[in-house]
């Protein structure tokens, strides 16, 4: 066989990547970045990464924000970091965060043993919530289902889809005894299900196991927050990245001729850049007109224009899966209340909150610091209860408490985890979405390919760039066009 012949054939076997190959990825959150991470590590100086965000909304400590820095001096609470997105990690189950953060010299700090308690909003009577052993329980059919999903050889929820499609049944015990029942109905001990909820999954009866699966995977082992808050480590990654774009907005994505052209706004100019694959993060890729969880009115029979508004050019097979993509409107409220200085540093869950009638109530609070009477607060929101009405339930169920709103100092609102319903899974929603991967030159990283959690979406974001641009063994495979090697 002749050189030119063989380099053909090594053409057909690794068609990958040319070294100009210009990669534009949209988003700088965890998924985002770690996909840079992976693909510059292993080519370095050989691709051309654009990321584009002003900061990860999911990840501000909101000490980084320039507004509210000035609400925190004007409310005296300037010296501590309160992370209003991402703040928990089970260090031992992170690997690939683990592995980042000792890279980084990242310092971490523990969470108490048991850092949470259940309060009863009617009187504000606390009790602590033993929940260890009841995640411990839930080993058997994680180990299991971790197992199946390895051998797979998927990634992400996409690994456990076919079989954890059924949603979780919750049972009023302590300690789950079976796992999974003949009918397949996934029993979750209590306060597993009330940590799913009070982490902003909704009901573990509206939820596929798959998602329930990947929450227990990432929250055993010791609790840890990051000191100096969560978005340091990320922005500690994003320096090591040459080119990310910050304060810059993606306006429209056009996938025409093998190309992607993105129009891109930054102050009062808008360019159009070029760029030969695209990989979207976060949520970028959900079209904005997406259900909402726990709602009653229903926007799937939307007329297909309106129901595609993003900033992406759907095609109609892309449009088709993500259409399917429920969000939950996921608010975060700060609130610097009298009366509440008794109650120690830790999470607080109140057991209503296991209703999803009760949308719109807290369900979870937070005191961040001992010597501050600054708490956060964690709502469902839904399109009949908007921000007033979960500020005016706050207001309420604090005054039950035995407390007193002195102000609100912050509330954000978040698209937050794109999910499934199970019949869709079962339809096979989940080997759709991933045959999307690499299509129109564009792929996916995320919470709805990977679940919302830090490591998951982290995780993911490295074993598709390997999986689809290289191997984990070896580094990502890049080659000269054939036409400029030399024919000895
Ligand atoms: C309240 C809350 C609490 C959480 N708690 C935890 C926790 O304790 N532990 C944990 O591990 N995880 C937690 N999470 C989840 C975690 O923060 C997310 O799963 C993670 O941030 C998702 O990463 P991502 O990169 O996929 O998306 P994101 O972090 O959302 O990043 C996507 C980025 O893309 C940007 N972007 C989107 N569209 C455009 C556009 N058109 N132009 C430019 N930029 C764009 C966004 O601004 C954003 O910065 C929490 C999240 C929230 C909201």
């Amino acid at each position: 066989m002749n050189s030119i012949a063989a380099c053909k054939l090594v053409d057909n076997l690794y068609p990958l990547m040319n070294p100009s190959t210009r990669i534009a990825v949209i988003g700088a959150g965890p998924s985002g970045l770690s996909a840079a991470l992976a693909l510059t590590r292993s080519i370095p100086k050989l691709i051309f990464v654009d990321l584009y965000v002003a900061i990860s909304k999911h990840m501000g400590s909101f000490r980084k924000l320039e507004v509210a820095e000035q609400i925190l001096f004007f409310w005296g609470l300037a010296g501590h970091v309160y992370d209003l997105g991402g703040q928990v990690i089970a260090r031992e189950s992170s690997p690939t965060l683990d592995t980042l953060m000792t890279e980084m010299g990242i310092e971490l700090e523990k969470l108490g043993e048991e850092p949470f308690s259940l309060i009863d909003i009617a009187s504000g009577r606390v009790q602590d919530l033993r929940i260890v052993s009841d995640v411990l329980s839930m080993l058997k059919v994680t180990e299991k289902l971790q197992e199946a999903g390895e051998a797979s050889g998927k990634l992400g929820v996409h690994t456990v889809s076919s079989v954890a499609h059924e949603t979780s049944h919750t049972y009023l015990r302590s300690t789950a005894k079976s796992i999974m029942n003949p009918k397949g109905l996934v029993e979750v001990p209590r306060a597993v299900a009330g940590l799913f909820t009070a982490s902003g999954y909704g009901y573990a009866e509206h939820m596929p196991f798959a998602y329930m699966h990947q929450f227990v995977m990432s929250i055993l082992g010791q609790a840890y927050r990051i000191k100096g808050g969560y978005d340091s480590f990320w922005h500690k990654i994003s320096t090591t990245l040459a080119d990310v774009r910050c304060n810059t907005r993606v306006q429209s994505i056009q996938r025409r001729n093998n190309k992607i052209y993105i129009s891109v706004v930054q102050g009062e100019s808008t360019s159009v850049l070029e760029f030969d694959k695209l990989i979207m993060s976060g949520n970028s890729s959900i079209p904005v007109n997406s259900n909402v969880y726990l709602s009653r009115a229903i926007k799937a029979s939307l007329p297909a224009e309106e129901a595609a508004a993003g900033i992406l050019d759907y095609s109609a097979k892309e449009l088709e899966v993500f259409s399917r993509v429920e969000i939950i409107d996921y608010y975060t409220t700060v609130l610097k209340i009298s009366g509440f200085e008794h109650f120690a540093p830790r999470f607080y869950y109140p057991e209503t909150a296991q209703d999803p009638s009760s949308v719109g109530h807290f369900v979870a609070m937070q005191k961040f610091h001992a010597d501050t009477n600054v708490f956060l607060f964690w709502s469902y929101g839904s399109a009949e209860v908007d921000q007033n009405r979960v500020t005016e339930l706050l207001f309420e169920d604090v005054q039950k408490m035995g407390g007193r709103v002195e102000a609100v100092v912050l509330q954000r609102k978040f698209r937050y985890f794109p999910h499934v319903s199970s019949r869709d899974m079962r339809l096979g929603f989940y080997d759709k979405l991933e045959g999307l991967q690499g299509e129109n030159n564009t792929y996916y990283v995320g919470a709805l390919m990977s679940f919302e959690l830090t490591e998951r979406n982290s995780a993911y974001s490295f074993n598709l760039m390997s999986k689809r641009f290289g191997s984990a063994e070896e580094p990502i495979y890049v080659k000269a066009s054939s036409l400029n090697r030399h024919d000895h």
